[in-house]
């Protein structure tokens, strides 16, 4: 094969997110973002504009797209619905499924539904879609069905979808790189803590359960989602506050999770709130932790036994107080962390538990953009997965 670069694309409503890799290497020629698409006052008046920028942009990089031998675009799609178990080649018909996949992602698949029609008009190779939800296809029915009449949950295709799934795979293999064992022998719990987070429990390499839903909104506490509340609260605010379902989503994914709970969503302000006493920041800090040992008390459970604990993302990969908190008291569980492994900063994938540790646990660099580019390459070398 010829490891030419793969593009890979991320597109959101306003926002163009690039970056262009060897899926080979891991090499990152370039990446970038190309922001306020369709804002007044920008320049981007829309996705078209924003391909063109991209591609002005590579040349002042140095990169001409129709020299550099680039195979193909691969597309971040948050939502496939459950359509999309695995990557897929665009077509004008796939496109339209995307689309008709909307009201499952609002926020999301219509910004990525114009990324792909923008790209696809102005760059002639092979476009890929490779879905955040693929990765949990294969939850068990158990694990996947809400308790709600069966007929309506099948009309609207209600059921537990997960997001991230792109990072929770590529960090469950690169757990198995790291400790030197099969995948297929491993359970595993990751944790993906950025500003979105969730969890995922994974045995031999597939997904078993997950702590997001039929949207991103539920599970952990995140940056500025509230994660799990009574599913009462949302009638209960309609009744007493007076809010519209519009208002009460809005208060849930813009305005509560550590930023409802201490007025900063970004988890350095926050460890620096707490660090100087402010009470709201500790409780967000505490919240935030409980919320990450029932998952992790539940996956353990599910799994019946845990060889690898994994921290990825943002917040994950470098807050080492974070991550003791978490494991703190879990000894009895053979779960525990080496405090000077833990403390030490790295960018490299590393073990963080005492030797011969029962647990293994682990900090892994999640690569959602080498993740796309090496499906989307997969998917194009060897047709789709049977
Ligand atoms: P996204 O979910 O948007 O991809 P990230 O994975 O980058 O976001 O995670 C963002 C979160 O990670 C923020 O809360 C930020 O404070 C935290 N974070 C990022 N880098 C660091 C760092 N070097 N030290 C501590 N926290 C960090």
């Amino acid at each position: 094969m010829t490891d030419g670069p793969v593009l890979v694309l991320n597109a959101g409503s306003s926002s163009l997110k690039y970056q262009l890799v060897v899926p080979g290497s891991g090499e990152v020629r370039t990446k970038g973002l190309v922001e306020r698409i369709g804002e007044d006052g920008s320049d981007v008046a829309d996705h078209a504009a924003a391909v063109e920028q991209l591609r002005r942009r590579l040349v002042e990089d140095g990169v001409d797209l129709d020299a550099v031998g680039l195979r193909a675009v691969g597309h971040r799609v948050v939502h496939g619905g459950p359509d999309f178990s695995d990557p897929v080649v665009l077509t004008d018909a796939v496109v339209d499924q995307i689309r008709d996949l909307s009201p499952l992602a609002p926020l999301h698949n219509p910004g990525a539904v114009a990324g792909i029609e923008a790209a696809r008009a102005r760059l002639a190779v092979p476009h890929v879609a490779v879905f955040d939800t693929a990765f949990f296809t294969t939850l068990p029915a158990a694990a996947s069905t809400y308790a709600l009449p069966r007929e309506l949950a099948e009309q609207h295709r209600i059921r537990r979808y997960g997001m991230h799934g792109t990072s929770h795979r590529y960090v469950s293999r690169a757990v198995a790189a790291l400790v030197g064992r099969p995948l297929e022998e491993l359970d595993q719990v990751v944790l993906h803590l950025g500003n979105g987070c969730s969890a995922s429990a994974v045995r031999g390499g597939r997904a078993v359960d997950t702590s997001m839903g039929l949207t991103p909104l539920q599970g952990l506490v995140m940056g500025t989602r509230s994660g799990d509340v009574d599913p009462g609260l949302h009638s209960y605010l309609h009744r007493e506050a007076g809010l519209s379902v519009e208002e009460v989503d809005d208060l849930l994914n813009k305005r509560s999770g550590l930023k409802g709970l201490s007025g900063v969503n970004d988890f350095r302000q926050l460890q620096e709130l707490r660090a100087g006493g402010d009470e709201h920041a500790a409780l967000a800090f505490d919240v935030y932790v409980h919320r990450l040992k029932h998952y992790l008390g539940a996956y353990l459970v599910q799994l019946g036994r845990l060889d690898v604990l994994t921290f990825t993302a943002g917040v994950g990969e470098n807050n080492a107080a974070l991550r003791a908190a978490v494991v703190e008291g879990l000894d009895g569980l053979g779960l525990s962390v080496d405090a000077e492994r833990n403390g030490s900063p790295g960018r490299e994938a590393r073990v963080i538990s005492p030797d011969g540790s029962p647990v293994t646990v682990t900090v892994v660099p999640t690569n959602e953009e080498l993740e796309i580019a090496r499906q989307t390459v997969a998917l194009l070398e060897t047709g789709p997965a049977g």
